[in-house]
């Protein structure tokens, strides 16, 4: 892990302390048994992330704020979508709101390819030169509504969205591939259901809610338009 830019106040406030407490308390402690997930977030500086936050607060137990009204999702929500998704080394995964570049540069450890879209042109810009300056390779970003999913780039064996839709998007079920797993909170505007949907054949997909979440709105054409 990088330790860049941080100087400890005091013996035990350095990166690898919070990250570990993060990992056995909020990860572990919450039933996270994927040991390749809990890997990935050993590795990943979740601070250099949201640079605005204290050490403490980067790793807290809740979202940060990352500027533009947007958050670096909750550890443990991150977690939950990852190991639900049941990622394989050879997966080519979409993600529907780059944010920070944390849960990219999570999905880079855990799978082939990772192709992620964001809006704000400012985060995208700031997600771009993280991921670069962690050596990330396997991450191809792009700046745009990336409601409707990456057609040029399917099939999927994942897709995240990390913005909650009032509802699943059509035309990106079918930009996965038979057996690939779509995880998105779908609902209402300030609470949702975590949805993984798993296409079973050409046409059929097999739907199971996981859980109540909350995140911030997808917007574009199939997200809130407020
Ligand atoms: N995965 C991110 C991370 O690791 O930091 C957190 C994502 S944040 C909770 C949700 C992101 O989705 C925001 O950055 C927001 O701008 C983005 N977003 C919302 N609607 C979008 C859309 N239609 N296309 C692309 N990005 C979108």
């Amino acid at each position: 892990m990088s330790t860049d830019g941080y100087r400890p106040a005091r013996q035990h406030d350095t990166p690898e302390y919070w990250s570990a407490k993060m990992i056995a308390e909020q990860l572990r402690g919450r039933n996270i048994r994927d040991e390749r997930v809990l890997a990935a977030f050993a590795k990943a500086p979740r601070h250099l992330f949201c640079p605005s936050a204290s050490l403490s607060e980067a790793y807290a137990d809740h979202p940060v704020e990352i500027g533009c009204g947007q958050t670096i999702s909750q550890p443990y929500m991150v977690a939950w979508m990852l190991e639900a998704a049941r990622l394989r080394p050879t997966d080519r995964v979409l993600e529907i709101g780059t944010g920070s570049g944390y849960q990219a540069a999570l999905l880079a450890q855990l799978v082939a390819r990772v192709f992620s879209v964001e809006r704000i042109p400012e985060l995208l810009a700031e997600a771009r030169e993280r991921l670069a300056r962690l050596d990330l390779e396997n991450v191809t970003l792009r700046e745009g509504d990336g409601s409707a999913g990456w057609l040029e780039h399917a099939p999927f064996d994942a897709i995240f969205y990390t913005a909650a839709a009032p509802e699943v998007p059509q035309p990106v079920k079918r930009q996965l591939a038979i057996g690939g797993r779509l995880l998105a909170p779908v609902g209402l505007r300030h609470h949702q259901n975590l949805l993984r949907i798993e296409r079973t054949g050409e046409v059929t997909y097999h739907e199971k809610e996981l859980g109540g979440c909350v995140f911030v709105p997808l917007r574009g054409e199939f997200g809130w338009n407020d």
